[in-house]
């Protein structure tokens, strides 16, 4: 999970990364996916799957030996109402043929959309680069990682952007 933030926040943080399909009710994911089409994410300087974490946070615990699974079979959706927590055989009964189309992952966002989210994933964004900055990583390697120049990450480092505490409830 990403450090510094509350269950109830990642939620909200995932939620801003994905594109709401209002006819399926599909989260799809925006950001970075694994060679197989699983939303990944970085916390600082760890990448992780964003499944499995966010139905912990959504939901609760998963059950040993259970995999979550989307009802819905789109494996980039991170909808928690879509995840079941299933069994083995389930899953791979679920699995099958469930690549994910480019499709489900790359939806077009509007720029009012696109605005809004990158408003507020800024400021988590902001914490997680402060975090990052406080391990030692480069400058140029977050800025990678971010998209964005190593200018802007210096900017965050020295409080001249996204100053603490920031404004989390517009
Ligand atoms: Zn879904």
């Amino acid at each position: 999970m990403i450090d510094g933030l509350s269950p109830a926040e990642f939620v909200e943080w995932v939620r801003l990364c994905c594109f709401i399909d209002e006819d399926s009710g599909c989260w799809l994911y925006q950001r970075s996916h694994n060679d197989k089409g699983y939303p990944i994410a970085y916390g600082t300087g760890v990448r992780f799957g964003v499944r499995r974490p966010l139905y912990v946070a959504a939901i609760g615990e998963i059950p040993a030996d259970r995999f979550v699974s989307l009802i819905c079979g789109c494996v980039s959706c991170l909808n928690p109402a879509h995840m079941r927590a299933v069994t083995r055989s389930q899953y791979m009964h679920k699995a099958v043929g469930g690549r994910p189309r480019r499709a489900d992952i790359l939806v077009r966002v509007t720029a009012a959309q696109r605005r809004r989210a990158d408003t507020k994933l800024t400021l988590v964004a902001a914490r997680q680069i402060r975090a990052r900055i406080a391990l030692g990583d480069k400058y140029a390697a977050i800025a990678a990682d971010y998209n964005c120049t190593p200018q802007n990450i210096s900017y965050i480092a020295q409080n001249r952007t996204w100053r603490e505490p920031s404004p989390w409830a517009i």
